[in-house]
């Protein structure tokens, strides 16, 4: 896809030292809604990616690395009001690039962002720090308290599914514990990132502190900010495979990594669950943002006696599902985010049935005309007749497509959804309230709901186990990972 332009036709730019910076090569950005060009995006080379951690490193030497919690907290506050300010632009930009409909950007992606800069301002202003006062057996006594100290400079790597509010979910804990950062969002979202360096330059933000390189993984921005010998730690959200790339790259430093990884997402439903309730539920953890949501269900246990109700209306909520344009407010579904993820989903729609399975909704490419022809439009797609440890029931698909499997018992509902490799959400659905606990407990998954999903508080711990991460963030568990405490010992 890397192309060769004129600078001219660039018009998305590397922003480093505070300020937009030219590069001597460009990628294409397609809209995954007709393929139409979105933008030409500068691709940050080895030198660019040096420039931005020396600006990074210069940062920190300076008046930067002497700024108080309060006032970091208020910077903080002054680019979650930008933010507002600029919501429309980042509206605008997010939508080019996903193709994901207006209302969901506005609701989720957008508000969130800057909801995160507040969130963590907030936590930062009124954190705690550990002191203890420690008495000798010999009767000696002293203070022990820990300083929090910024790590340095944080590589920040994110995906393309919801683009600024992953960033942000992390650049706000690193800027709010005094770190510099060094962005690269996705090579198929680059629009938000890059009004969000200019929303940092409004807000004050210092030279250094923000700095934004477009490109690819391997070979390019990506490989050059993990594999870079000034680098401090890494916090990376995106597939499970390419975090043990990056911890390959990170383990001759020994630097610290916070990892927010792929999933195979379980939801379970019990027959004793309000089916209303449940199957709206089980829609919106199904087909969000055309299924690319890491919290996404790709495995639906249901409960025998209810089976067979709960397919059918699940397929019937499938196919209500409205595809097309973002800005039509009837839509509720985007396409997949361009068409050599539709490929890969494809592929796993033909293992599918490979293995075996009866599709019950879905399946293909649907016909919306040849003005969306060239988008990366799919069917939502719903599946049963696969045993539990078929292929496509284990591997994650990221797309808008389930398979729904019969259980029995309480106990094997249990079994099945933690048997995976993955274990990132589960979502428990049950009217019996010490079920609903007592299952959710039970989940091996960084995040379990019982008659939710997506339901967020931003204190709270988020991440997951096995191949879903390493690490959480979310609340004190960011501050942990965005700096690195000295402990004081002061005699008394
Ligand atoms: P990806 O791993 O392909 O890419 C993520 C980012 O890493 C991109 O910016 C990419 O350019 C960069 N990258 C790729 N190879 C690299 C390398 N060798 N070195 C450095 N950087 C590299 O993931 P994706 O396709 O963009 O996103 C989808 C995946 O993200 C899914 O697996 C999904 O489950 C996961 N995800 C997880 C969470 C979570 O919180 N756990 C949230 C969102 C998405």
């Amino acid at each position: 896809m890397t192309a060769t332009t004129t600078l001219s036709a660039i018009t998305l730019r590397n922003f480093v030292g505070g300020r937009f910076v030219e590069a001597d090569r460009a990628f294409e950005k397609r809209s995954p809604v007709d393929g139409a060009l979105v933008a030409m995006v500068a691709e940050a080379d080895r030198n660019t990616v040096d420039s931005a951690m020396r600006s990074a490193r210069t940062a920190l030497e300076g008046p930067w690395g002497r700024t108080g919690a309060g006032e970091r907290a208020a910077l903080l506050r002054r680019i979650a009001d930008r933010i507002d300010a600029r919501f429309d632009d980042l509206l605008a930009a997010e939508v080019s690039d996903t193709g994901k409909p207006l209302h969901l950007a506005r609701g989720l992606d957008i508000a969130r962002a800057a909801a995160n800069f507040r969130a963590f301002a907030d936590m930062m202003a009124s954190a705690g720090i550990d002191s203890y006062l420690t008495e000798m057996p010999d009767g000696r006594r002293a203070l022990n308290y820990a300083l929090r100290k910024p790590v340095g400079i944080v590589g920040v790597i994110v995906p393309w599914n919801l683009p600024l509010l992953l960033l942000t979910w992390k650049v706000a804990p690193a800027l709010a514990c005094g770190n510099a950062v060094v962005v690269k969002p996705s090579e198929e979202t680059p629009s938000s990132a890059t009004v969000l360096a200019e929303i940092m330059a409004e807000a004050g933000v210092p030279e250094g502190v923000f700095n934004l390189v477009h490109g690819f993984g391997p070979d390019s921005a990506g490989e050059f900010i993990t594999t870079h010998p000034d680098l401090d730690g890494i916090t990376f959200t995106g597939e499970s495979s390419t975090g043990s790339t990056i911890m390959r790259a990170a383990a001759p430093y020994v630097r610290p990594v916070s990892f927010e990884l792929g999933g195979k997402n379980a939801a379970l439903v019990f027959d004793d669950v309000d089916i209303d309730r449940a199957v709206d539920g089980l829609t919106r953890s199904i087909f969000t943002n055309t299924g690319q949501v890491c919290l996404c269900t790709e495995r639906v246990y249901i409960q025998r006696p209810i089976f067979d109700e709960v397919v059918a209306r699940l397929v019937d909520s499938a196919e209500a599902l409205r595809l097309g344009r973002p800005e039509d407010e009837a839509t509720t579904t985007g396409p997949l985010i361009s068409t050599a993820h539709r490929q890969k989903v494809l592929s796993y729609l033909e293992l599918a049935r490979d293995e075996g399975a009866r599709v019950v909704t879905g399946g293909g490419i649907p016909d919306l005309g040849s003005d969306l022809s060239g988008g990366a439009w799919i069917e939502p797609t719903l599946w049963t007749g696969l045993a539990h440890n078929a292929r496509v029931m284990r591997e994650e698909v990221f797309g808008p497509v389930a398979g729904l499997i019969p259980f029995d018992t309480e106990e094997e509902a249990i079994g099945l959804a933690n048997d995976t490799k993955y274990g990132l959400a589960a979502s428990v659905w049950t009217n019996d309230l010490e079920r609903g606990h007592r299952v959710a407990g039970s989940m091996r998954v960084g995040i379990s709901w019982v008659n939710n999903w997506f339901m967020r508080d931003l204190r709270s711990p988020f991440g997951g186990a096995g191949l879903s991460g390493i690490g959480r963030e979310g609340g004190m568990h960011s501050l942990a990972f965005y700096t690195e405490p000295t402990n004081v010992c002061v005699t008394l």
